[in-house]
């Protein structure tokens, strides 16, 4: 699951698609003890790939610290930004060896620039040329605009453009945060001016990407195969990432950011064991919405290829949310036997931990590798603890967390006996 940092919430540009300053405050910049923290926590999930993002991230004042420090840990970097940073940035960008730097762009047709803005792209765009660039538009409109982003394509040698829709952000409340969204009902009536935007990009040597949001009947046969002529490739499972706030706090997917009860970074042992927790909680969610009634006849659904869209289009407009705050964790569980599976294997070598299914292989940490092995050969939460020898009020959190993971990947069954 890609991950995403959130550097900061302010910007440049007043974007009709900006989350950031909604949802967090206007002063909020990550601090370089919490990028550390970061770096660290990365490193021990064996992570490599970090993505960088704001508001716009270039208006951090540390971000070429910010930037340095991967960089000198060895990580990949990509950045997503609006193109407008100062020279000063632009010197530091030009400094990257080739092709070192991924920049992803989101760009707003030129109209809505100030002639200053546009000269500062142009120029900025120039100096990055030879990194590796993608640029990126949501579609929020029928006659949605896409010539602009071919142009810099072309004028700047990128080689992907990634397209998209625009997805309604909601609070718990139900109140909507961004009211320009595309509705998914509305989707075919741009399939057209979809394919003939991939067959343009093609001509001109840009292979494009339909995010995972994209619905793979909004397709007929035809379009579908032109778009494979045309280098088009569209995902349409609804993969979230999840993105990294400055204060550490943690989400899924930024249209269901409220979905969750706050989760901060350090509740967790490392990257593996936070995709658990979300994605377990979001597949139930998946199975039991789809947006449209012949989607549960439908053979994309049943193979498993087309998600139905991006879960915000109708999450927010169902009972499930109730359901979805389930409350499994150890107060609930502490009396009943349980066991771990046959199938579900604790493997140790001299570096690693893993938990092994026929479904899955994660990395766990030492210590719930022996937090497992006592549950197993004790069948009970509470030996396990007290054989742990811990304190339970250290470690509540953690342990909440783990069984409800361990559940719901059926790491973890409960034996209703009693
Ligand atoms: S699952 Fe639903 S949205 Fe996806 S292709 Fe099938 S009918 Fe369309």
């Amino acid at each position: 699951m890609p991950y995403n940092i959130v550097v900061n919430s302010n910007c440049n540009l007043s974007c009709k698609y900006c989350f950031a300053k909604e949802i967090l405050s206007n002063k909020d910049f990550i601090s370089l003890d919490n990028i550390n923290y970061i770096v660290a926590f990365l490193k021990n999930s064996e992570k490599k790939v970090v993505s960088l993002m704001g508001g716009e991230p270039t208006l951090h004042p540390q971000i070429i610290s910010i930037i340095e420090k991967f960089r000198s840990e060895g990580f990949t970097i990509s950045l997503k930004s609006n193109g407008l940073w100062d020279v000063k940035i632009k010197e530091y960008f030009s400094s990257f060896p080739e092709n070192e730097f991924f920049i992803l762009l989101n760009l707003n047709p030129p109209s809505t620039y100030t002639p200053k803005e546009l000269e500062t792209l142009n120029n900025n765009l120039h100096h990055v040329r030879n990194q590796k660039l993608v640029f990126s538009i949501n579609i929020d409109k029928t006659n949605f605009e896409y010539d602009y982003i071919l142009k810099y394509a072309t004028e700047t040698n990128a080689k992907y453009i990634r397209w998209s829709f625009a997805h309604p952000i909601f609070e718990k409340t139900k109140k909507q945060i961004n009211q320009t969204y595309f509705p998914i009902t509305q989707y075919k009536s741009v399939s057209d001016r979809v394919v003939e935007f991939i067959k343009k990009a093609n001509h001109l040597g840009i292979m494009t990407l339909g995010d995972h949001s994209v619905i793979r009947c909004m397709f007929n046969e035809k379009q579908y195969q032109e778009i494979l002529e045309n280098n088009g490739e569209f995902n349409s499972k609804c993969e979230g990432s999840i993105d990294i706030f400055p204060d550490l706090q943690v989400i899924y997917c930024l249209p269901m950011y409220s979905l969750f009860e706050k989760q901060y970074l350090n509740e967790f042992e490392n990257m593996d064991m936070l995709e658990m927790f979300f994605e377990s909680r979001v597949n139930m969610l998946r199975k039991k919405e789809l947006p449209f009634k012949e989607c549960y006849e439908c053979e994309y659904h049943l193979r498993k290829e087309c998600h139905g869209g991006c879960l915000s289009h109708r999450i927010f407009s169902t009972e499930l949310l109730d359901e979805f705050h389930m409350n499994w964790n150890y107060s609930n569980i502490k009396d009943k036997t349980i066991f771990i599976p046959s199938n579900v294997n604790l493997v140790q070598n001299n570096e690693q931990s893993f938990v092994i299914s026929d479904d899955f292989k994660i990395v766990i940490s030492n210590f719930v590798f022996d937090f497992l092995t006592k549950i197993r050969d004790t069948n009970s939460i509470d030996k396990a603890i007290s054989e742990m020898d811990i304190d339970f009020n250290l470690y509540k959190c953690e342990i909440n967390k783990l069984i409800e993971n361990c559940q719901n990947y059926k790491i973890l069954e409960i034996a209703y006996d009693e």
